[in-house]
């Protein structure tokens, strides 16, 4: 047996040693319900961890598994041990990106595309004009699978964010003052859904500001293994955002409001950051649970006259909502407010569609195995709407559902769904 030395120890023994191997996540995993393979199950990756922490396995070993994990935590919820699978996760693949040498492909997509675009909202506006000109000359066989796959994502209807620093409370009187975290893809792509969220916080009588100069949330990195880089992202939000005099932090993308409320976890062991860290992510809400909470729904519902659609409408939990967040009842209640009957639950809700922050990307064959199976559910339902909370479940879902032939069916976000139904004009 291989000697275990300092320089091998990524894992927090105590950690992983919470696992009994009792099982019960399995069924909860779906890259294992896709597979049946026990090293694609949670209970299986925590092994390979420990394994190659003793030096037992190899890094290419382990990395199929590891790589196929979408980090989904909904392990999580369903272990009885209260096993911190994210955190296990996130340091096993800042290890293997440390000594792993990935292919050329693979390199220029997660250490250029993944790492130096996407969170970089100019670069990411100017990266999409080259792909919407080719979604626009339509169906382009003659491109790889990856990227026609990539390219079928984005959306017909881009929207970029151009927010006011300071929109007023709509109401006669204000009751506070939130912040927005705008977000990289949903500021590129989903300017609309931005509008809507700061105009349903403005007639829920919040002032909302919008700081210039805030920056990723670091989501991506953490997921990437790149811990060190959305440790840095993490301290300049913080800094950005302590400078307002704020009620809430206000977060209408589930993958980022997951990290950003775990600003205290990512920064712990920092003297000066972790209490900082910890305030700011006290403050976090999800855009759903701050409108739950504050009861304005229910205002508004008693105020006005919203009739309930005629067609059926269903609703995808987002995985970094549902899971790390435990918020599923918040979001359901405010579309069940509007669809009334008409809302029929979805099954497998809270499955990943695949979409996993960059996942489609690194992961295409499991990521499309996981949004045909999202689409079956949601065409079992009949539903002709499906409302979720992040962009990723939305580009995912969408481009699903038109390569199934049902463009029919609209994916919406919560916050334009809502407006949609309160706002007249
Ligand atoms: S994070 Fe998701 S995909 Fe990964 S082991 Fe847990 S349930 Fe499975
Ligand atoms: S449910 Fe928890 S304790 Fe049981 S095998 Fe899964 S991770 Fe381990």
């Amino acid at each position: 047996m291989a000697v275990m030395n300092s320089d091998n120890l990524f894992l927090d023994e105590a950690k992983a040693l919470a696992c009994v191997h009792c099982g019960l996540c399995l069924g909860a995993c779906p890259t294992y319900l896709e597979t049946g393979n026990e090293n694609d199950s949670p209970r299986g990756r925590i092994y390979l961890m420990r394994a190659l922490q003793a030096q037992r396995i190899t890094v290419e070993e382990a990395l199929p598994h590891i790589d196929r994990c979408l980090g989904c935590r909904a392990c999580e919820v369903a272990c009885p041990s209260g096993v911190q699978y994210g955190a296990l996760l996130e340091t096993t693949r800042e290890h293997i990106e440390q000594r792993h040498r990935r292919s050329f492909f693979q390199t220029v997509l997660r250490r250029f595309v993944i790492e130096k675009v996407f969170p970089y909202a100019r670069r990411m506006k100017w990266a999409l004009w080259p792909a919407r000109i080719l979604k626009r000359m339509g169906r382009i066989v003659w491109l790889p699978r990856f990227i026609r796959d990539s390219v079928s994502l984005i959306p017909s209807q881009i929207v970029a964010t151009n927010l006011p620093e300071f929109s007023p409370a709509t109401t006669e009187e204000s009751r506070g003052q939130v912040g927005l975290i705008t977000g990289c893809v949903m500021s590129v792509m989903f300017g609309d859904t931005h509008r809507n969220t700061v105009r349903l916080l403005n007639a829920a009588g919040y002032d909302v500001v919008v700081p210039r100069m805030q920056e990723c949330c670091g989501a991506l990195f953490a997921h990437g293994g790149q811990l060190e880089t959305a440790r840095q992202f993490a301290r300049r939000n913080i800094e950005v955002f302590e400078r307002e005099s704020l009620d809430a932090v206000i977060i209408n993308a589930a993958g980022c409001g997951s990290t950003l409320k775990e600003y205290g976890h990512l920064l712990e062991g920092d003297r000066e950051w972790a209490k900082r860290g910890m305030t700011f992510s006290a403050k976090v809400k999800d855009l759903s649970e701050f409108l739950f909470d504050i009861g304005f729904i229910e205002r508004v519902i008693r105020e006005s006259s919203i009739a309930p659609p005629s067609s059926s409408v269903t609703f995808h939990d987002a995985c970094h909502l549902a899971h790390p967040q435990r918020i599923t009842n918040q979001p359901r209640q405010l579309v069940k407010a509007i669809a009334g009957g008409s809302f029929v639950e979805l099954p497998e809700a809270d499955v990943c569609c695949g979409s996993a922050g960059s996942y489609n990307l690194t992961e295409p064959a499991m990521a499309g195995r996981l949004q045909q199976r999202k689409v079956r559910n949601i065409q079992s339902t009949r539903a002709r709407t499906v409302v979720t909370t992040n962009p990723g479940c939305l580009l995912q879902i969408n481009a699903g559902m038109a390569r199934a032939g049902n463009s029919d069916v609209r994916v919406i976000h919560l916050a334009d769904y809502l407006a949609e139904q309160l706002f007249t004009d």
